[in-house]
């Protein structure tokens, strides 16, 4: 292969784009390599902040394992191709596939990286427009369609996400948020720790409710235990005392929002006696805390991960946000506001758009949210036969053979495909099924404006970063690859990343330029959130909706619950620092230490077991073997498994990953499980069972 040009010795400044948290960084290249990396005390954001997985960013552009250049699979080997050739073999068989069958019959599945980067962002979306099919699936479906489901229903946009403003509030509540592991999840917050620490040391409180004593409850005044998946019941409790003591006060939120009423009917049977069995908080700790959140100055409730990957996620998402409107803590400062981009993706949306229930999956008939089917069906379209079945598949920086429940039944559906292509730096244990592989450049070797990001982001900023590291001539961009795929399936390359980036920064409230930008390479500050209401609403007539007809019309399910029986052992999952997701395993620096896909027991659950020794989760629909780890951080009833591993199934190549394999917790994790007003897959609360494992010695015996 010719190698690229190596870059010039000097510093470079740029913005890291693995997690949500867009830190500056500050590079030193010295002899074409990088020496250093340090977190850029200019950005106006990230204020010098770095976390292990930033420093390794050198790691992922050295890797050996990372492809450069396209693969065909032909038999059980790879070979590699030529660029044009690649792309022609593609776009025939794709079109092959869609002429004979339509265009449903070819499915898409986005990952995660595809929102971190701008390129892929700005640029295949013409390409999946140009293949025109419904069975369009990413990420968002996994873990945090609830927040833009509620956005949709309560302010009129999926993007129309309150964001904690949590360098000026005195009161944050946290519910099943870990953002000292996460670096903050849809809350763009650079240095996590360091905010919360803040709070602290302002006489604030930072209070967490989750069903493990997570990282980030060291860093809280206080921390309560709640049972999985009943967030949503807690929530109604507080709502319930705000309104029996008549503690609820919208400020400038009253002349705009309806749904007052029907709210505090809906949470009149709540009340803290009633829901305290469910969820395991004490009735006199939800009375407690609503009186103080209610009367806080500036306070802000905030739900995430815990709340979104569950049986009642929307409902969850709903409430957060009802909760601080209900107690005047939205859009004015320390409370939940809405950020004002500089490329700003709702200057173009219309007001009193439908963003769901347009059209449903084939074969369970589940609902579309914002052109997108839930990830809980991907499977069951490839395999159940009829008009529309998926035949082909393009996956584009994703591995949902990890990321999505049952996981090893999406596998096996891989394995059935007439085509399958993937867009992706590495052969992982999903795009080990695809025909081609177009590797796109990444990492160190890409210009990158955080288009999403900057919506979540707790303060106005913004930054582009131009590559540090030329491509070679044997290399693409994301970009040139969605262009290349387009023009063959439809004679049109269509517009430029940086065009359209240059056209949405020039329309965006601050009118600036990638040219403005780029003479500021530590960013620039716009300033603090500031209270946007209700300007910035786009439902139909303008106003807060406060009580949805879709979120009351899904009470009775959750309702139902305060009754029911209680598995006597539910799965949770665990974010770690080191990980992103299912990728940077193969990163040495970041996997060193001891092993870190563990079950975590409580004592109570493992009586008659070793701490250490080899354990056998059982769901319903499959099983894991892996280190057993008891400890008190979890409550009792609660198993908690990391998500991201299970390298070690055959043909990946990922030499660091697989000598790091681990467990898929998506090997236990239950299609059938979905929150059914979102479609987001319930991934916590799966009922398991945990046995000592059967080793070979004694399976002989
Ligand atoms: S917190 Fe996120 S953005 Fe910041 S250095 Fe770490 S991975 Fe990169």
């Amino acid at each position: 292969m010719t190698q690229p040009d190596l870059p010039a010795d000097g510093v470079y400044f740029r913005a890291c784009n693995l997690c949500e948290a867009i830190c500056g960084l500050r590079l030193t290249v010295e002899g074409g390599r990088v020496t250093d990396v340090r977190g850029d005390p200019d950005d106006p954001l990230s204020r010098g902040h770095i976390c292990p997985k930033g420093t390794a960013l050198p790691d992922l552009h050295a890797d050996p394992d990372r492809l450069k250049r396209p693969l065909r699979r032909v038999g059980d080997a790879w070979e590699e191709l030529e660029w044009d050739a690649a792309l022609d073999f593609v776009a025939a068989r794709l079109s092959a596939v869609r002429d004979a069958h339509g265009p449903d019959a070819v499915a898409s599945f986005q990952g995660n990286p595809s929102v971190h980067n701008s390129g892929t962002l700005l640029s295949a979306s013409a390409f999946l427009k140009a293949i025109g099919s419904r069975n369009r699936f990413t990420a968002t479906s996994t873990d945090q369609l609830p927040h833009h489901f509620a956005g949709a229903e309560m302010f009129g946009h999926p993007l129309l996400l309150p964001i904690p403003d949590i360098d000026r509030t005195d009161f944050f509540l946290m519910l099943g948020a870990n953002p000292a592991a996460s670096n903050g999840s849809i809350l763009t917050a650079p240095g996590m720790r360091g905010r919360l620490k803040a709070i602290r040391e302002r006489g604030g409180r930072v209070v967490l409710f989750d069903p493990r004593r997570t990282e980030s409850a060291a860093l809280a005044t206080e921390y309560h235990p709640i049972r999985p998946g009943t967030d949503a019941l807690l929530l109604l409790g507080l709502l319930n005392v705000i309104f029996v003591e008549f503690l609820e006060r919208l400020g400038h939120l009253e002349t705009f929002t309806d749904g007052l009423e029907a709210l505090r009917q809906a949470a009149a049977p709540y009340t803290p006696v009633a829901v305290a069995p469910a969820t395991g908080v004490p009735a006199d700790v939800i009375r407690g805390l609503a009186r103080d959140f209610a009367r806080a100055e500036r306070a802000v409730a905030y739900g995430r991960i815990g709340l979104s990957v569950q049986s009642f996620g929307g409902l969850s998402q709903w409430l957060v946000n009802a909760l601080n409107i209900v107690t005047g803590h939205l859009d004015t400062p320390g409370s939940a506001m809405f950020p004002r981009p500089a490329f700003d993706l709702l200057l173009r949306a219309r007001a009193g758009e439908v963003h769901h229930g347009r059209y449903t999956s084939r074969v369970r008939g589940l609902p579309e949210f914002d052109h997108e089917l839930p990830n809980v069906t991907m499977a069951e379209e490839m395999l159940t036969p009829g008009d529309g079945q998926v035949r082909a598949l393009v996956t584009i920086a994703g591995n949902p053979v990890l990321s999505t429940p049952d996981g090893a039944r999406l596998d096996r559906a891989l394995a059935g495909l007439d085509f399958m292509v993937s867009i992706d730096p590495y052969l992982n244990e999903t795009t080990r099924h695809a025909h081609v592989i177009l590797p796109p450049a990444t990492g160190l070797e890409v210009g990158h404006y955080d288009v999403i990001f900057h919506h979540f982001a707790v303060r106005n900023t913004a930054r582009y970063s131009d590559p540090v590291f030329p491509i070679g001539p044997d290399q693409r961009y994301d970009h040139q690859i969605f262009a290349g795929l387009t023009e063959r399936l439809t004679g049109k390359a269509g517009t430029s990343p940086e065009a359209r980036l240059n056209l949405g920064l020039k329309h965006g409230p601050y009118a600036t330029s990638v040219e403005d930008l780029r003479a500021h390479p530590h960013g620039i500050d716009y300033g603090p959130l500031t209270p946007c209401l209700p300007e910035r609403l786009l439902t139909a007539g303008g106003r807060v909706h406060l009580a949805p007809a879709a979120m009351l019309a899904d009470l009775p399910r959750l309702h139902a619950t305060l009754r029911a029986p209680v598995p006597p052992l539910v799965l949770i999952g665990r974010r770690d620092l080191r990980s992103n997701n299912s990728w940077m395993h193969n990163t040495p620096r970041l996997m060193r230490g001891p092993a870190r896909c563990t079950v975590q027991l409580h004592p109570h659950d493992a009586r008659g077991l070793q701490d250490g020794q080899d354990v056998t989760v059982q769901s319903r629909v499959g099983a894991v073997t892996v280190p057993l780890e008891i400890t008190e951080d979890v409550m009792p009833g609660v198993a908690c498994l990391p998500h991201g591993f299970g390298h070690g199934r055959v043909g990946v190549r990922l030499a660091v990953a697989q000598a790091h394999a681990g467990a898929s917790v998506n090997d236990l994790t239950d299609p059938e499980r979905v929150d059914a007003l979102t479609g987001n897959a319930a991934l916590n609360g799966v009922p398991v069972t945990v046995r000592a494992a059967v080793t070979e010695a004694m399976s002989a015996d």
